[in-house]
């Protein structure tokens, strides 16, 4: 599948993970639109956070375990957590993501 953030999490295009789970990793967007914004993508392929949540509750905990410890370590505290999901609301990578956003940073 031609997907930007499975070859990203599989190591296929080299990127620098600010934090790594075991069923997820985080990294900076390419595009920041915040002082802090980091994207928490799963290993495993879901088109968005509706499929990822029906398909494995335990991996979408493990994603919010390490967006939460993203949060806590790039930001003073206030942050934003955001799924965009489908393209009338701004969803523009079809593997699920969580952005970690901030004006605050750390
Ligand atoms: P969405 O619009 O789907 O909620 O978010 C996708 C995000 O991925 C956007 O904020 C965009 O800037 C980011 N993005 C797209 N391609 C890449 C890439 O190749 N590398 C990184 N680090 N971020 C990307
Ligand atoms: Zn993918």
């Amino acid at each position: 599948m031609d997907c930007i953030f499975c070859k990203i999490t599989s190591g296929q295009i080299p990127t620098n993970f600010v934090a790594v789970s075991e069923h997820a990793v985080a990294f900076n967007d390419i595009s920041p639109r915040q002082p802090v914004h980091v994207l928490v993508v799963p290993k495993q392929h879901f088109n968005d956070v509706a499929d990822l949540n029906n398909s494995s509750p335990e991996i979408l905990a493990d994603l919010m375990a390490l967006a939460m410890k993203v949060a806590g370590d790039t930001s003073e505290g206030s942050f934003r957590l955001t799924f965009n999901t489908g393209k009338e609301a701004g969803q523009s990578v079809f593997h699920a993501h969580a952005h970690v956003t901030s004006v605050q940073p750390r």
